[in-house]
């Protein structure tokens, strides 16, 4: 059975990850041009979070992620990051361009084998499907969002 997305972020972070969707190969720069990123291999988990901090620095009324295995990400240019407590008491670090400010990486304490990608960083999107809505508690109600399981923090249960 494949593993919940909130269970990697959370809690279970000895157990191994279960791919979630056959290889894939993405790669995308960032305006500016300083910033590339290439991801080969499959994908862990997707999912939209409504959280404020994903408020704050989308602009928009939720995130759109998903999960790949931080070895399968490569990086090249000049990268800055920023940390923050999240929810979970992880911390959460921001990999972004140093120059143009976009987002490229995202990273948590709880699992440093993960890393979190924001998918419209990515001209072809066709392959996200995301099967949950994350940290509802902060949705907007003109932030219309598709007809998938939502949870009030992470996935209950865990
Ligand atoms: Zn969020
Ligand atoms: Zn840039």
């Amino acid at each position: 059975m494949a593993r919940p997305i909130a269970c990697l972020l959370r809690s279970c972070q000895r157990l191994p990850m279960q791919p979630k969707h056959a290889s894939l190969e993405l790669s995308a720069r960032c305006p500016c041009g300083t910033v590339s990123i290439s991801v080969r291999g499959p994908i862990y988990g997707m999912f939209l979070c409504c959280c404020s901090d994903c408020q704050l620095m989308s602009g928009a009324g939720h995130s759109a992620v998903a999960i790949a295995g931080r070895d399968q990400v490569q990086l090249e240019g000049e990268i800055t990051q920023f940390s923050r407590p999240a929810a979970s008491g992880a911390t959460f670090t921001r990999h972004f361009c140093a120059k143009c400010g976009t987002t490229l990486l995202g990273g948590t304490s709880r699992r440093t084998d993960a890393a979190l990608l924001p998918v419209g960083l990515f001209a072809d999107q066709s392959w996200f499907e995301p099967n949950q809505v994350i940290f509802h508690r902060s949705h907007q109600k003109w932030d219309l969002l598709p007809d998938i399981p939502k949870y009030e923090t992470y996935r209950e249960g865990l």
